[in-house]
């Protein structure tokens, strides 16, 4: 890119996000240096959001700065690590400096309230697309992961189901969200402080980015084991609840809380460490032994994905 955009990309990205001791070198050379401490893992993970694919066109830059990062906190968060640094390949159309104001200004905020610094990235010229790579840290061996449900251990589900799909429909319908559910869709709230938190208390973790159906089968499969679901337990809006649609629940995607199994003998310590947060956690079923998951409808019937929800997807 010419000069000039060099120069903008200087001015909005060379300083964003906290200041970290840890920082050896940011942005401006050909590499960042970072000294994670000894005795910790580094947590890493990219997504990529493409513009007509991943967020509507005209989507308001800021929101998007912020929804680039949150994709990526939320994984963290589904390890239990602390957000650290963070990389971003920025593909644009055209340099437009109050765009870019604009998603530096999102993009910032977050960072900033994770304690996260952006320490590189790259831009290029082409069809609008954000790419972020996170670095989190965790000590040695307590990140949460996919594989350790066991049958048995109860099943969670954070904040509420649906919302940012019912959001999307009612903008694709041509109506306008009110203010809180579009926010559930704009402005995700990744669910870091909850994921730290359950460090030596889940037995498996996993964000939900796709919806609970896929995103939950992928937990259960890396830990070789089902769960039976009970539908009413789903923590739902009301705008969701009066829908009566369970793929918005289930399949819709872009929830970004988190879905994690705790043992027996670890549900008096989640109780105490949940008492301090600001995210509700809801008992939806129990893993057990075998492989599917069974969703049962309040009226003890059974509902079947593929006569019902996976119409929507
Ligand atoms: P190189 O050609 O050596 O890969 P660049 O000229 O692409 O480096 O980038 C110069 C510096 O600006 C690098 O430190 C890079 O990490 C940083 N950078 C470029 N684009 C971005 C961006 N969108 N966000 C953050 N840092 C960026
Ligand atoms: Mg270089």
């Amino acid at each position: 890119m010419a000069l000039s955009e060099f120069a903008l990309i200087e001015r909005f990205f060379s300083r964003l996000g906290a200041s970290r001791a840890d920082v050896a070198l940011g942005v401006g050379d050909d590499c960042a240096l970072l000294a994670p401490a000894s005795g910790e893992q580094l947590a890493v993970s990219i997504d990529t959001l493409v513009e007509g694919v991943h967020f509507l066109a005209g989507t308001d830059p800021a929101a998007l700065g912020h929804k680039a990062l949150a994709v990526g906190l939320s994984d963290l968060a589904a390890c239990g690590a602390r957000p650290a640094w963070a990389t971003l390949a920025l593909t644009l159309p055209a340099v437009d400096a109050r765009w870019l104001e604009g998603f530096a200004e999102g993009f910032g905020a977050l960072a900033q309230r994770h304690g996260m610094a952006l320490v590189g990235g790259d831009t290029t010229r082409g069809p609008l697309a954000v790419s972020v790579q996170v670095h989190g840290l965790v000590p040695a061996g307590s990140a949460l992961r996919r594989d350790g449900a066991r049958p048995g251990d109860r099943l969670y589900v954070s904040g509420s189901l649906g919302d940012a799909g019912l959001a999307l429909r009612q903008r694709l319908a041509g109506k306008v969200p009110d203010e809180d559910l579009a926010r559930r869709l704009d402005r995700p709230d990744p669910r870091v402080a909850l994921g730290l938190a359950l460090r030596g208390i889940a037995s498996a973790a996993i964000d939900l980015s796709d919806g609970l159906a896929s995103d939950l089968g992928h937990l259960l499969a890396r830990s070789g084991v089902g769960a039976t679901v009970e539908l009413e337990h789903l923590p739902r809006s009301a705008g969701v609840a009066a829908t009566g649609d369970w793929s918005l629940p289930l399949s819709a995607g872009d929830d970004y809380e988190l879905c994690f199994s705790v043992p027996p003998g670890r549900l008096a310590d989640l109780t105490k460490s949940m008492a301090d947060l600001d995210v509700t956690v809801h008992a939806v079923g129990r893993v057990e032994a075998g492989e599917g998951i069974r969703w049962r409808l309040p009226d003890g019937g059974q509902l079947r994905p593929d006569g019902g929800w996976e119409h929507f997807r």
